[in-house]
């Protein structure tokens, strides 16, 4: 047997045959190869997520779903809609804290990775899964959540050289990847408001992201419901390059190993709230994780459980630092919240 060829290999062939290839192309493969292998989440990994820091975030999404879907009129059935699973664990602890409202959804997830989905059974073994949104049931209120998976989609980037508006491509330099521009015209990519930008501006846009956000937002509009999309990002239109990678909890070069770390972008939440009230959704409003989980009552929440358990009080406190301080994940992660146009105002926007 032949050891399993890698993705930089396979990369620098189709580059010596065909010429460069875009970015997003990268990115696509990249992950696919990179989520396809392992777990890598954890201390162990090369990455921790918000609900493996601390149960509160997943329970606190729960209860949010569950308040929503309460003062909406609790329409049965409801499907409980989680897109990148992870480990399950989000899942797991939002249908635990929705069980004690009375809410008991069908479970669909929304994952590619085969090594992923049988940690996402074990976590949540009623759970039937989807590789895209498209065979989701179309009856019954959506109760939507993603947490980081709309980072993890593929992006494209847009620079303004002397002849215009090109994508960003890969090609090699040696043995090294590097991005260049690619030869054709892509001024047509970009919204006229941002075709005046100076020469040397990157624009990053994310098709894939849209594309989701699109879908999302007419099925709240046909179905009712209401979604949560929690990720790092900007409220804000912005220019520059947010592609990176990281491996063993450290940053790295998104250009080194394809395949082997975990390729992200800021999401661009801004955009993403045009999409879906263009699709007849509306958007609750985008806010700091660290402003939505305060908002839900994590202080409370971390007090509550550290007299049921005090032996677990410091622990449970750091977590919830973690969680909302400015300088940890609390400023730079957003949550958007959408929901169907005739449910109600949301609490933590
Ligand atoms: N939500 C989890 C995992 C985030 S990592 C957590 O917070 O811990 C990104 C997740 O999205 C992984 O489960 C990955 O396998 C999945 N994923 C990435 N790209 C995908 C795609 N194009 N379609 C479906 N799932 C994808």
């Amino acid at each position: 047997m032949t050891a399993e060829r890698s993705l930089a290999d396979i990369f620098r062939r189709l580059i010596a045959t065909t010429g460069p290839i875009s970015l997003t192309h990268y990115m696509a493969e990249a992950n696919a190869r990179y989520y396809a292998k392992a777990d890598p989440f954890g201390a162990g990994g090369d990455f921790v997520t918000a609900p493996e820091i601390s149960q509160m975030f997943g329970e606190l999404i729960g209860l949010w779903l569950a308040d929503m879907w309460i003062r909406a009129g609790r329409e049965e059935p409801a499907l409980y809609v989680e897109l990148g699973p992870g480990r399950g664990t989000l899942a797991r602890d939002a249908l635990r804290a929705m069980k004690r409202y009375g809410l008991e959804p069908r479970v669909h997830f929304v994952e590619t990775s085969i090594a992923l989905k049988e940690l996402q059974l074990h976590a949540v073994p009623e759970a039937q899964f989807h590789p895209d949104l498209s065979n989701v049931p179309f009856e019954g209120p959506i109760l939507l959540v993603a947490n980081e998976f709309l980072d993890a989609l593929p992006l494209r980037q847009l620079i303004r050289t002397a002849d215009g508006w090109r994508e960003a491509m890969v090609a090699t330099e040696g043995d090294r990847f590097v991005a260049v521009p690619g030869a054709r015209p892509m001024d047509a990519a970009l919204p006229e408001s941002r075709r005046g930008e100076p020469e040397g501006t990157l624009i990053e846009t994310c098709p894939a992201a849209a594309a989701v956000i699109y879908e999302v937002a007419g099925r709240l509009a046909q179905q009712g419901g209401a979604a949560l999309f929690v990720d790092y990002g900007h409220a804000e239109e912005r220019t520059g390059s947010t592609f990176q990678a990281v491996r063993r909890h450290q940053k790295v070069d998104p250009f080194e190993a394809p395949g082997e770390a975990d390729l992200t972008a800021h999401v661009d939440f801004a955009m993403l709230a045009q999409v879906a009230q263009s699709r007849g959704a509306r958007w609750l409003g985008t806010v700091s994780q660290g402003e939505w989980l305060r908002a839900l009552g994590i202080e409370g929440r971390a007090e509550a459980l550290s007299e049921f358990a005090p032996q677990h009080r410091a622990a449970l406190h750091s977590a919830m630092h973690r969680l909302i301080d400015g300088d940890q994940m609390g400023e730079l992660f957003k949550v958007m919240g959408l929901a169907a146009p005739h449910w109600p105002d949301a609490v933590g926007f």
